[in-house]
């Protein structure tokens, strides 16, 4: 059991920040307020006072404030702590700062040693988008461990969800009053600058082992791998150029650019990289294993199953170990990887002029590049022979930049000539540059003069732009090139991503790249409006790759796709959010408009692990004619009569349109899963989903009879300082709580 802690009444303050982190009213004298409160009167008229805000209205304690709050409390708690002979970590401000780390007696490793757990632990996203506050968070370290937290959740009623890095943006963790399991060390995965581990030979969860022989498909020589779901994809690239290791031997044939991602966040998320042959990184998977709602441990190698089972978002449970379909080695050569002016990078496309803002803004050269027709189709035919011929395709265009950064290679380099790229010097510098980056954007915040905006944003393209190789004769392994970016884990950045499928031309069966230009120079058009000339809401990138599409995952969002455009734009988190949501609105709005040959609109499906919610998809009122009758009555409130536009909400867009046929299949699927491990899918939503999955999954109509389980709380109280609540054995969570008595 974990001990009935104390937490004096300034831990408890410090432990709701993350409600209470936004609003600007509070002021000073209202916190301290709170505090008196607290301490004088106790947790019902801390409670009352709360009342008095509403939870919905999150309140803002300065960092001053709370710091002061933190040193002049955090005697007290360390006391605490000492005499428990327990360590009290600090984590990130954003984490909340004081937490408890500690062991928990009924949760035991393989070696029967305790499980480590943290105590109300604010959790929040790489981004900042997903904050809530579980109740425990555990850092197993082997399989057995992972057995027996399942058990005990059994046992508690407690939901458990997994989470690797935190890098996804949207609601897909754990929630107010439930348990986390992280994968990664909490301190690894939150720290900045960020540190890499090595793997630890002593944690089940981490390792990579290449499994039988070599065999041959499609022409190619694989191998099968298996990888622990804890393992990053920094320790894979060690093991790969490690002669006791893989040995150069093999490769990854796709993956995510950034090295700090676990493999099991990658592959739940249903992950990508680029290149027109390429799927996602859940096709690549052979086998995967994960502890199950009864606490056994299941492997599903049924390729029918895995199409479920491999992106499946941790909804079966703690994912143990991914088996991986490898490539035998080949070497990425740069000598295609280039700079260009933006006009002829993706020109614009025929026939569509472009507007008179964005005109004014190129520069002249751009301007004149625009009137050379020959220029312009013979950058698209380089345009288009990278997306249809290339091993990797993509494209970067840094704000206010002249040029483009155009990193498209094949990869056929020749292996004597290979280097580490980036080198070991490089990649200190660039996470270093990286972290210094991040920390003067937080420093300067949003608060800058327009003119201020616009350098920092100019400077920082400037410098990505200068760092990146420009028809250089490098030869490379193919898992450096895709990580070919050192530091990303250092500058936090908001995101958003869609997945645009390239349609037919009509009659030929060839693509219609005019939707990639399209989606791209919609960027250019919102960014440079005068409204968005004076905030500059996106100062980092905008990123388009080119890849395949996958008739085998159903829960792609490039499921069904021939070639899909996966098109992101990207801002550090100093940026204003709502600034930013507005500017993904107008983005939003563009790309929405984007239909096939036939008139139809296009199926845009964002990104599961980036910034959706809360965003609408608007089109005109023709949409109508696209939807079933089912898709209409339960989207008719949504139609307004006479209005020039229908706007769906992201979620019920997703849910009744972009996978309206693609989550009853994955449902089924899930539910053969449950059958062949002796339980059933409402004991599985019960123990492993979350608002967010039983919402969009578990919810979707004709599919289960399960609607919305509401989570029971464990016996464990979020706060037991003032006594007051000792006798409260089943209400720990937060949110629970502030319903309770907020509404
Ligand atoms: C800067 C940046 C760059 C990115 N680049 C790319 C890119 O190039 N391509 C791309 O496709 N995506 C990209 N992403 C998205 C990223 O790959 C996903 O967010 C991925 O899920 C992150 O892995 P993670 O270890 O942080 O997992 P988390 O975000 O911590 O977890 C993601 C989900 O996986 C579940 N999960 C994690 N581990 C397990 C487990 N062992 N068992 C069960 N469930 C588990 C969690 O419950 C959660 O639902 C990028 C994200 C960032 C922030």
């Amino acid at each position: 059991m974990l001990s009935d802690e104390k937490y004096d009444s300034g831990a408890l303050l410090l432990n709701f920040d993350e409600l209470i982190h936004h609003n600007p009213e509070i002021k000073k004298e209202r916190l301290a307020q709170m505090h008196a409160l607290v301490r004088n009167e106790g947790l019902d008229a801390f409670y009352n006072c709360m009342d008095e805000f509403g939870i919905g209205r999150e309140i803002y304690l300065h960092e001053t404030e709370l710091q002061q709050i933190a040193v002049s409390d955090s005697r007290d708690t360390a006391d605490v702590a000492d005499e428990k002979n327990e360590i009290p970590v600090q984590l990130s401000r954003s984490s909340g700062l004081f937490h408890r780390i500690t062991a928990h007696t009924d949760v035991r490793e393989k070696d029967r040693s305790e499980m480590t757990v943290i105590e109300n632990q604010g959790f929040t996203s790489w981004e900042g988008t997903v904050s809530n506050r579980p109740v425990l968070t555990f850092m197993p370290r082997s399989v057995s461990g992972l057995k027996n937290l399942v058990t005990w959740a059994n046992t508690e009623k407690m939901r458990l969800r997994a989470c690797g890095y935190r890098h996804s943006s949207s609601d897909v963790f754990s929630e107010n009053g439930q348990s986390l399991v992280s994968m990664v060390n909490v301190q690894t995965a939150t720290k900045l600058p960020a540190k890499y581990p090595k793997m630890d030979p002593e944690n089940d969860l981490e390792g990579i082992q290449l499994m039988g022989r070599p065999y041959q498909k499609n022409g190619l020589t694989k191998i099968k791998c298996k990888i622990g779901a804890a393992t990053c994809n920094y320790h894979f690239q060690d093991w790969v150029h490690d002669p006791a290791g893989g040995n150069f031997n093999w490769a990854l044939p796709l993956n995510v650019i950034m090295t700090e991602i676990s493999f099991g966040g990658s592959n739940a998320m249903i992950c990508h990289g680029a290149g027109i042959k390429n799927p996602t990184i859940s096709d690549l998977i052979q086998e995967i294993s994960f502890i199950n709602v009864r606490g056994r441990e299941q492997t599903i190698t049924d390729k029918a199953l895995l199409r479920a089972a491999a992106g499946s978002f941790g909804l079966m449970g703690p994912v143990t170990s991914l088996t991986f379909e490898l490539d035998a080695m080949t070497y990425a050569s740069f000598k295609t990887v280039q700079k260009k002016p933006l006009a002829l990078t993706i020109p614009p496309p025929v026939g569509n002029s472009l507007p008179a803002h964005v005109l004014k803004n190129l520069s002249s050269e751009n301007r004149a590049l625009l009137d050379s027709k020959k220029d312009l189709d013979e950058a698209f035919q380089h345009f288009v022979d990278c997306c249809e011929n290339y091993y990797y395709a993509e494209w970067f265009w840094f704000p206010l930049q002249d040029q483009c950064w155009i990193n498209c290679w094949n990869n056929d380099g020749d292996p004597a000539k290979s280097v580490r790229y980036p080198g070991a010097s490089d990649t200190s510098i660039q996470r270093a540059m990286s972290y210094l980056a991040y920390l003067a954007d937080e420093c300067l915040g949003d608060h800058t003069p327009s003119v201020v905006k616009k350098i920092q944003t100019k400077l920082m393209g400037s410098l990505a732009m200068w760092l990146l190789p420009d028809k250089k004769d490098i030869v490379c392994t193919m898992e450096d090139a895709l990580h070919f970016r050192s530091g990303i884990q250092n500058f936090k950045t908001r995101m958003m991503e869609m997945q645009i499928p390239v349609p037919d031309l009509p009659d030929t069966g060839n693509a219609d790249w005019s939707v990639c230009q399209k989606a791209w120079w919609a960027v250019l058009d919102v960014f440079y409006t005068a409204e968005n000339m004076k905030s500059f809401p996106m100062r980092t990138t905008l990123e388009m790759r080119i890849m395949g599409g996958t008739q085998n995952i159903h829960m792609a969002s490039q499921h069904g796709n021939q070639r899909t455009c996966c098109i992101e734009v990207l801002t550090p988190v100093a940026v204003d959010e709502k600034v930013w949501d507005k500017f993904l609105q107008q983005v939003l709005d563009k790309w929405s408009e984007l239909r096939d040959c036939h008139g139809r609109y296009l199926n845009i499906r964002p990104h599961w692990a980036k910034r959706f919610d809360g965003l609408m998809i608007t089109r005109d009122p023709s949409w109508l004619d696209e939807w079933d009758d089912a898709q209409k009555a339960v989207l008719q409130k949504y139609v307004s009569k006479g209005s020039a536009s229908i706007s769906v909400p992201m979620r019920v867009y997703m849910k009744e349109i972009a996978y309206k046929e693609q989550i009853p299949e994955f449902v089924r699927k899930l539910e053969i899963i449950c059958k062949k491990g002796g339980y059933t899918l409402t004991d599985m939503q019960r123990r492993f989903s979350n608002p967010f999955f039983d919402d969009i999954i578990y919810d979707h109509a004709d599919v289960v009879s399960v609607k919305r389980v509401p989570g029971r709380f464990g016996k464990y109280p979020l706060f037991s300082s003032s006594g007051r609540h000792s006798d409260q054995s089943c209400c720990a969570g937060v949110t629970s709580l502030f319903k309770r008595r907020l509404g």
